[in-house]
């Protein structure tokens, strides 16, 4: 530990160790996990990315790996953590005990932070003058940046497959066809986003649109299918449990019931009472038969208008667009026609 470089300390596979030093590997283990009770080295579980090798999280404790899925920006896939093949123990040297420059990251050059850092303890890497050759051949360009400072920039792309990626957060973007790329990134929480630059019709919007329309259709068959065929038991629940409602919606929302108690039944009085009995009888007297036949009449047609019949509705609707198109057609049309003379 007094002598070792800064490297050879940080993220220690004890099983590595073992190997190079021919130990074995039971009691590097053991020798380890002592010296990390001892305070002499840190112990931290790497969730690592089986597509490049990567660190996607670093936890001091087994409990903190917990999260359903972690996003590698670089391979651009989502994977579940399972303990034997995504998870590895390291041991790096503690900062009390001797100081090395992985204990602040920020320090360290690009390819040795991707050394030290980026990358989990297995991953097999060339020598450092090797690495920072393969960097220069794979990367346009790179800048560094504090927290919440801003850059621009500005890059010529080749025709090919381009990754625009942030080792930190793993934060990426993909630039295939937009002409502006931008990564936000959160610290501990890497949400890449890749925005085209914003047009005025946005194509996307009503993309997103149709997908929650045939969503709510889907949440709605999933639903059904619930109630009626995999838990037939639910509904009886639910409707016991909320009365008030379940008897607003049977009833249809007393819409039937308060149509009737509004328009139905005064336009049946008016019809009987006041347009038949009152006026017919009383005002025009016995007389007029005539007028009470198509007050009568007027009657029975608005009963029969209210029929509650859809159909029927619909072809009313019909009859009276029908006669606005007459009377447009043949009556204000000349009039306006004259109008404009
Ligand atoms: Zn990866």
């Amino acid at each position: 530990m007094r002598d070792a470089s800064d490297r050879d300390l940080c993220r220690v596979n004890p099983l590595a160790f073992a190997k190079k030093h021919g130990l074995d590997e039971e009691c590097a283990i053991a020798a380890f996990l002592h010296a990390s009770r001892l305070g002499i080295f840190e112990l931290s579980w790497n969730v690592l990315c089986p597509g490049c090798g990567g660190v996607l999280e670093v936890g001091t404790t087994l409990k903190t790996i917990n999260r359903e899925e972690y996003d590698c920006g670089l391979c651009a896939a989502g994977y579940k953590p399972t303990l034997d093949e995504m998870v590895e123990v390291t041991f790096t040297v503690a900062p009390r005990v001797r100081h090395i420059a992985a204990h602040n990251p920020d320090t360290l050059s690009m390819v040795q932070y991707f050394r030290q850092i980026f990358w989990g303890s297995g991953v097999d890497l060339p020598d450092d003058e090797t690495l920072a050759q393969q960097f220069e051949e794979i990367t346009i360009d790179s800048i560094e940046l504090s927290p919440g400072e801003k850059a621009t920039l500005s890059v010529q792309l080749p025709i090919e497959f381009v990754i625009v990626f942030d080792p930190v957060t793993h934060g990426t973007g993909v630039p295939a066809s937009f002409e502006q790329v931008s990564i936000a990134m959160r610290t501990g929480a890497p949400i890449p986003t890749t925005e085209p630059p914003t047009k005025p019709e946005d194509p996307q919007t009503e993309r997103v649109l149709t997908g929650c329309s045939v969503l709510a259709a889907l949440l709605g068959w999933l639903l059904a299918d619930t109630l009626y065929r995999r838990k037939p038991q639910l509904p009886a629940r639910m409707a016991a449990s909320s009365r008030m409602l379940y008897g607003l919606v049977l009833n249809k929302y007393w819409i039937d019931e308060l149509y009737g108690f509004l328009v139905v039944k005064p336009i049946l009085v008016i019809s009987r009472y006041i347009l038949w009995g009152g006026f017919d009888r009383g005002v025009v007297g016995g007389g007029n038969r005539v007028l009470a036949g198509a007050t009568q009449g007027a009657g029975s047609v608005l009963r029969r208008i209210q029929s509650g019949n859809i159909r029927s509705y619909a072809g009313w609707l019909a009859i009276g667009a029908a006669a606005i198109l007459l009377l447009s057609f043949f009556g204000f049309g000349a009039h306006i026609h004259l109008g404009v003379r």
